[in-house]
């Protein structure tokens, strides 16, 4: 019997929701955060007969510029299609999208082609519950009930969502694994959130994925099914692996893999069949007549070229090569916008040194400022969920805190309550330090006695510097400093040490 030898291929459709002020069609505000159910609806987002959509410009600059991202090709014509099918959280029986003529053809990201993207409208929410909720304010905003129904008594629509911009991306079927996936989907969240296109927010709904997984012995692509509706990577990732290993199975006991559509079921952690191809919808799609194709040339194209920032893979590569980080390093700094702003705007601000001067330093200022960032700040602002948007301390005052610690002024016991206080009350360091007496001994008249002591009370330790172990002289340094209560220059302390023992 053949055994588990197969190639698995993932394409991924991916649906975000754009960050625009109105609907796709109509006037209505575009509020993910509204609680109170259908209140931001209109007879257009409604479906009532009679009523004209309109074309939000915004959002079809956000598709283009999400293509122009991914180094797409724009369609220079392209139109809106009716896809037609019933359902309760759809109030006009068809969902506008784009068939034929997708708005962006082609590109790449972090190693996936990419097939196109299109601009739709999302569909209302679907809350199914057994008990009525007591006021709408316990709305309950489920993204799992999303078109689940359960066995329940009653269902409620809110049709908040009805009738907003979504993009769906479609990727060629060349992702070999379920990790590959999830590292894909997370370096298109950071994309969307770099160029403002989207909020990507899975846990609000906001961006959510089907996966196509086939299985194959042989160059030719397998039979695929489709895992519709993930919305969270962690879903993505164990209902790829899921179905991998189901599919395997199928195969391995002779049986072929069906074409059809499952779910996956975050409680059972498994994957179970909802439509097989047989009873697939045919949508009838047919060109939107309300809304006459057009050409994105009037979108001046390359003018949302030149407005495009930075994008977060050149970011990674930048701060690789301008400030001597890792790319693992530098990985987590792109990883969250803000955090790369701060780290940026801090480092500009390190105090110039000299070559003579940096050799001198243990630690690079720059990787110094790396680790107060990305350990003690961000512990003390996930201790007190503090966002970048609200803390007391400035890039400046972080970069001097730096500072302060490659001069050898501080110890880095004493830059740790140092940068407490300063979190708590937005001093400068320098006040800080002065105003708790923290300042350091650097006068080498009141050094020395000191350094005498420690090398007559440790002669074993003498003995190992003077033999070439070179850890020996931090252990002396560290004898000193705890006999200045952590207050003298360990920098002058060293050179003191080697001078007495040269
Ligand atoms: P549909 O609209 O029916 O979902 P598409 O042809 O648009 O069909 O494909 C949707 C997704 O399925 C794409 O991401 C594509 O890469 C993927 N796909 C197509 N064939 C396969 C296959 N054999 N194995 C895995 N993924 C596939
Ligand atoms: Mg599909
Ligand atoms: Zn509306």
């Amino acid at each position: 019997m053949e055994m588990n030898n197969y190639t698995p291929t993932i394409g991924l459709e991916v649906h975000a929701e754009l960050k625009t002020q109105t609907k796709m069609f109509c006037g209505c505000k575009n509020d993910p955060s509204e609680q109170h159910p259908n209140l931001n609806v209109c007879p257009v987002c409604l479906g009532h007969p009679g009523t004209l959509p309109t074309i939000n410009k915004e959002a079809v600059k956000l598709v283009i510029r999400a293509g122009l991202a991914i180094g797409a090709k724009i369609n220079p014509v392209t139109k809106f299609d009716r896809k037609n099918y019933f359902y309760p959280d759809l109030p006009k029986g068809y969902q506008i999208s784009q068939y034929d003529q997708p708005l962006v053809l082609g590109g790449e990201l972090a190693g996936v082609e990419i097939t196109r993207i299109h601009l739709e409208e999302d569909a209302g929410k679907l809350l199914h519950g057994s008990n009525l909720p007591h006021n709408d304010n316990n709305h309950n905003n489920d993204e799992s009930s999303y078109r689940h129904g359960q066995s329940s008594s009653y269902s409620l629509v809110d049709y908040n969502r009805t009738g907003v911009p979504l993009m769906e991306l479609v990727t060629e079927p060349v992702i070999k694994s379920a990790a590959q996936a999830v590292a894909f989907a997370k370096e298109y969240q950071l994309l969307l959130r770099y160029i403002g296109v989207s909020d990507a927010d899975l846990e609000r709904g906001q961006m959510r994925f089907d996966a196509n997984v086939s299985l194959s012995a042989t160059d030719k692509l397998g039979t695929r099914s489709e895992i519709k509706n993930l919305n969270s990577f962690a879903a993505l990732e164990a209902a790829v692996n899921y179905e991998i290993k189901r599919q395997a199975e199928v195969l391995d006991s002779g049986k072929e893999v069906h074409q059809e559509t499952r779910g996956w079921d975050p409680v059972k952690l498994a994957t179970k069949s909802q439509r097989s191809k047989e009873e697939a919808h045919d949508y009838r799609y047919f060109p939107e007549p309300d809304l006459p194709s057009f050409e994105t040339k009037e979108f001046d194209i390359e003018r949302l070229r030149a407005e495009m920032p930075e994008l977060p893979e050149a970011k990674r590569r930048r701060f690789a090569r301008e400030f001597g980080l890792s790319s693992a390093q530098a990985d987590s700094l792109v990883a969250d916008k803000s955090l790369a702003d701060f780290f940026e705007s801090a480092v500009s601000e390190l105090a110039t040194r000299d070559e003579l001067s940096t050799s001198k330093i243990e630690k690079r200022p720059q990787e110094l400022l790396y680790n107060y960032l990305t350990s003690d700040l961000a512990g003390l602002m996930n201790e007190t969920g503090v966002p970048f948007g609200e803390i007391k301390i400035n890039p400046e005052e972080l970069a001097h805190l730096v500072d302060l610690i490659a001069d050898g002024k501080i110890m880095s016991r004493q830059a740790k309550d140092i940068l407490r206080k300063m979190f708590e009350t937005g001093e400068d360091p320098e006040t800080i330090l002065e105003a708790e007496g923290l300042h350091t001994v650097s006068d080498e008249g009141e050094l020395e006695g000191t350094v005498r002591e420690v090398i007559a009370e440790n002669p074993a330790a003498v003995a190992d510097y003077k033999k070439g172990k070179a850890a020996s002289l931090q252990f002396l340094i560290g004898k000193g400093m705890s006999k200045l209560k952590g207050k003298g220059n360990p920098g002058v302390l060293k050179q003191l040490f080697e001078k007495e023992l040269s």
